[in-house]
């Protein structure tokens, strides 16, 4: 069993459309960023990589890359499980933290849940994700924008028991 932790932030962008964990959510600002801006996806990018050590979303989507600017970050998730999968690593689960006092999170996780599971090949039980406010404190609380937190445990082909 190896396990891998992932941070990411993004500012809001009035101008740009919210997409976080896959899923559209409409009437808020977006999230500034290269790509789509979906926070969620890279910081669960983050946690998977880094269980298996095998280095960050932005080593291997690089923000100087013209190919992924604007890019489906749920491409970049569904990419970062190849990665995992290739080296004979299982996803067991992940869990991920968002942090931000707008939108509300609630109403949109099974539909996350449901988009991440996907991209990874999991089943909804082995997705979790909630939502928390900052209690209107700093530069979240200020809605400047949000932050979130991921963690992963993974395990390797080697040493899976038997079913
Ligand atoms: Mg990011």
């Amino acid at each position: 069993m190896r396990i891998g932790t992932g941070y990411d932030s993004h500012r809001f962008d009035a101008e740009r459309e919210l997409v976080l964990g896959g899923v559209l959510i409409p009437g808020h600002a977006g999230l500034s960023g290269h790509s789509d801006g979906d926070a969620v996806a890279h910081a669960l990018i983050d946690a998977l990589l880094g269980a298996a050590a095998a280095g960050n979303v932005g080593s291997h989507f690089p923000p100087t890359d013209a190919k992924w600017k604007g890019a489906d970050s749920i491409e970049l998730l569904r990419q970062a499980a190849a990665i995992l999968s290739n080296r004979d690593f299982e996803v067991v689960n992940v869990d991920i933290t968002v942090v931000c006092e707008t939108p509300k999170i609630g109403p949109h996780v099974e539909a996350m849940r449901e988009r991440l599971a996907g991209a990874m090949s999991l089943t909804i039980a082995q997705v979790s994700i909630k939502g928390k406010t900052n209690e209107r404190m700093g530069w979240i609380g200020r809605g400047e924008g949000l932050a979130v937190h991921a963690v992963a445990l993974i395990e390797s082909g080697s040493t899976r028991s038997p079913l």
